[in-house]
């Protein structure tokens, strides 16, 4: 089995609901209060994990109760985490707010996660020569997240990039990435196109291919995702799942990617897998708990059909 490399995010969220939100100045009171662990980095390690794969992650906690808690979910997952540093500052927060429509106002206080910087991706450079998928996200800092991609490419080890949250990258940096997996808006803002229709999407696909990249497999929500590489477009349907919360949805999708992709699968087989994770995680409610395991996307493959 080949080593994944999950290098990325921890982000404890802070989920306050309340019947509106307040005026600037104003003190409402609320109705409740949840902290859920999370992060993009972390969901998409626990993915990994859960679907069986040799799962290692990398990043930065506080030395704080946060930090203790996000160790004890990697130890409970079987995830290696000796290059999981801690630094002075906290923990990351997302501090969430839903008002009583379920619209949300969220800040995210990235605190440990930028602390990683450049000067300890050296600390890592062995980890990344002897991994074979490295795993990113552009929730560390983007300097750093350039860097690793960098170093990866140049020992020959396959890189996967999730562009989320999506900023404009570099050909430079493009042109070194093995498979980067935005969704549609992500999609649009990366290629620099619309993507409202079909052929304005192919269109953005393109974009990104012209720019080096080795293949785009972007997620299309419910109307599932499609693998794009210079010769051939692979599109995989969803599955018809009651959807009830579509958080970490693309983080476990991105998971089961790099699984699908560590054990040979064709381009056909990595969506069908893939695409039941994500129906299985928009299922069910949060992030890490709707993280489902390998038995589960198994059983679920067996009595499930794709939508077309
Ligand atoms: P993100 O969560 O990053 O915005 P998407 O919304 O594209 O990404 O969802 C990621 C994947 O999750 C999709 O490619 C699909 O496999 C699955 N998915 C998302 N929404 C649904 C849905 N309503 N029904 C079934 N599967 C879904």
């Amino acid at each position: 089995m080949s080593k994944i490399t999950v290098i990325g995010s921890f982000v404890v969220d802070m989920v306050a609901k309340m019947k509106r939100f307040p005026q600037a100045g104003e003190t409402i009171l609320g109705e409740s209060v949840n902290y859920f662990l999370g992060g993009k980095g972390i969901n998409q390690c626990v993915s990994v994990a859960r679907l069986g794969g040799d799962a290692e992650m990398i990043g930065m906690l506080g030395d704080d109760e946060n930090g203790k808690k996000f160790r004890k979910l990697m130890d409970e997952n079987g995830i290696k985490s000796e290059s999981v540093f801690s630094c002075e500052y906290p923990t990351a927060v997302a501090q969430v707010q839903i008002d009583g429509n379920g619209q949300n106002r969220i800040c995210v206080i990235p605190s440990a996660n930028y602390m990683f910087e450049l000067s300890d991706v050296d600390k890592i450079d062995d980890k990344l020569k002897t991994t074979e998928i490295v795993l990113l996200q552009l929730e560390l800092k983007k300097e750093v997240v350039e860097e690793i991609i960098r170093r990866a490419h140049k020992y020959g080890k396959t890189v996967i990039l999730n562009p989320a949250p999506a900023q404009k990258l570099s050909d430079e940096i493009l042109s070194m990435i093995d498979y980067i997996t935005p969704n549609e808006t992500e999609l649009a803002i990366i290629s620099g196109e619309k993507t409202d229709s079909r052929a304005e999407i192919e269109k953005a696909l393109d974009r990104l291919l012209d720019k080096g990249v080795k293949a785009v497999v972007a997620t299309l929500g419910k109307d599932g995702a499609v693998i794009a590489r210079k010769d051939k477009k692979t599109y995989g349907s969803s599955y018809k799942v009651n959807a009830v919360d579509t958080v970490a949805a693309g983080d476990s999708f991105n998971g089961a990617l790099a699984v699908a992709i560590s054990e040979g699968k064709s381009d056909e087989e990595i969506l069908r897998f893939a695409n039941a994770m994500g129906a299985l995680t928009v299922s069910k409610n949060g992030a890490i708990p709707s993280i489902h395991t390998r038995k589960e996307v198994e059983e679920f493959l067996l009595t499930r059909k794709q939508t077309t």
